[in-house]
């Protein structure tokens, strides 16, 4: 391409022309926003400005590179970079313990608790009273015996890690026995018989898909056999002509024969989820009171607390766990005792937990409430982007991380007609903060279950950023 004399000069002279990495840096331009912010981002964003700019030279785009447009430009790029990888997002899914979004929101009694022990020191590995080194292991005990009924129970890092520990120390070396219809996978990468392997216990799978009875468990058990474990299927269900051991026949036939029974709750509901029109799903004290040895849940599910894993029941297989090494390597830091602490003691107050946790209250919302949401985005969406793209509808909210399988949620729905809506969505994505909705063909769907009151309108400037610019 030769210049014919027009007013774009020739590549090599524009290229010449963009100003140098150390004239920009001097530029008033530049300063404005570079000044106090640490040097070699601010650098790293010239450069790959400058570098932008001459890739466009060279393929011949008309462009402003004025050092006052590469400054503009820069100073985006600098804040992309300066961002912090881990960030809070709007989730507008209606999903409520989505894995992927971090699971359950913390209350603000748990938030306060994390900040105040955070700050400084804390007594997390210390007995005051002693005067001398303590357990983290026995900071939550109190409370879980209080809740649950458990003669004892701790956290660990997550309840992968607690099923994990729990059949390295109660199994290693000898034979698991659970029904085929519970062998699960949750969330693309926690697989019980993957997990079993890891600790040492050979599963041994007893039963049928869709029915297995005590019968199975009992021929199966030789002298190498040390439990009968449950788990619950948490994502899915096995429908139709089913059946399946109850669990207080489970832990009898255990006992009798000098046997464990071990319970993989998954999410380990505290209260009673009748009590709220949904399906009842067994309750850790249930688990408990039907004398199992150790029952095993998450602390980020229906529990609505920070990421944990809890274990609890009989002394004496907590203790074993507690003694096993690999307590170590799967042990709760301090912030995660100080907010399970906070979402723990809500339960001693049950008709709190549907106020102060929020992933509790986003399960309770009524319809009522969350049709005048809805109702109240969708106007404000019509006033700018007129009435015919947008509309509310019924839908369906679901409880996510693996819980309440199948159970319908009722909500009510944004619907946004969108040419492309999944270039909407991404639009929606790379925004500040980042907004997660759901996508049906033509249309972008907002869930108001799981967007706070407070996120409405960053919600609502989100969206008529991209849809009516
Ligand atoms: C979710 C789940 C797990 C894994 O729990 P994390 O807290 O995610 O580690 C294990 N077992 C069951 C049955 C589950 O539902």
């Amino acid at each position: 391409m030769t210049s014919t004399g027009g007013p774009t000069p020739a590549p090599e002279e524009r290229l010449r022309a963009l100003p140098a990495m150390h004239e920009l840096l001097a530029h008033p331009a530049v300063r404005a926003w570079a000044q106090g912010e640490p040097p070699a981002l601010v650098k790293r964003a010239l450069d790959l400005e400058l570098e932008e700019a001459r890739r466009r030279i060279r393929s011949g785009e008309e462009a402003d590179l004025s050092p006052e447009a590469l400054a503009e430009h820069a100073r985006g790029r600098f804040l992309a970079l300066r961002r912090p990888a881990l960030r809070p997002v709007i989730n507008a899914t209606g999903v409520i313990l989505h894995t992927n979004l971090g699971r359950a929101p913390l209350s603000e009694a748990a938030l306060a608790a994390v900040a105040e022990v955070a700050r400084g020191y804390s007594n997390l590995e210390y007995d005051l009273a002693a005067g001398r080194r303590g357990s983290r292991h026995t900071l939550v005990s109190g409370l879980l015996r209080e809740l649950t009924g458990a003669e004892d129970g701790f956290a660990v890092n997550n309840n992968a890690a607690a099923v994990l520990l729990a059949l390295s120390a109660l199994a290693r070396g000898r034979e698991v026995l659970v029904s085929r219809g519970e062998l699960i996978e949750i969330g693309g990468s926690f697989r019980i018989p993957e997990v079993m392997e890891q600790s040492g216990a050979r599963l041994v799978e007893v039963g049928t898909t869709n029915r297995t009875r005590l019968g199975d468990f009992l021929r199966a058990t030789g002298p190498e056999t040390a439990a009968y474990m449950k788990v619950h299927p948490s994502n899915y269900r096995v429908v139709g002509f089913t059946e399946s051991v109850p669990l207080r026949q489970l832990v009898e036939a255990a006992h009798q024969r000098g046997l464990l029974a071990l319970v993989d709750l998954g999410s380990g509901s505290l209260v009673d989820l009748g009590r709220i029109g949904l399906a009842r799903e067994p309750t850790v004290q249930e688990a408990v009171a039907a004398g199992a040895d150790l029952v095993t849940f998450s602390g980020d599910k229906l529990l609505g607390g920070p990421q944990a894993g809890i274990l609890a029941g009989r002394r004496e297989a907590v203790e074993r766990c507690r003694r096993h090494p690999l307590a170590r390597a799967v042990r709760v830091d301090k912030m995660t005792v100080a907010a399970l602490e906070a979402t723990l003691a809500a339960y001693r107050q049950p008709e709190r937990v549907w106020r102060e946790l929020p992933a509790l209250r986003m399960l309770a919302l009524d319809e009522g409430e969350l049709r005048r949401r809805a109702l109240r985005l969708a106007e404000a969406l019509r006033a700018r982007l007129g009435e015919r793209r947008v509309r509310v509808v019924r839908g369906e909210s679901r409880a996510g991380g693996g819980s309440l399988p199948e159970e319908p949620l009722p909500t009510w729905l944004v619907a946004i007609d969108v040419e492309e809506p999944a270039e909407a969505a991404a639009r929606l994505r790379s925004g500040d903060p980042p907004v997660i909705v759901r996508l049906r063909e033509g249309q972008l769907l907002v869930d108001p279950r799981t967007v706070r009151e407070e996120e409405e309108a960053t919600l609502l400037a989100a969206l008529l950023g991209i849809l009516a610019p």
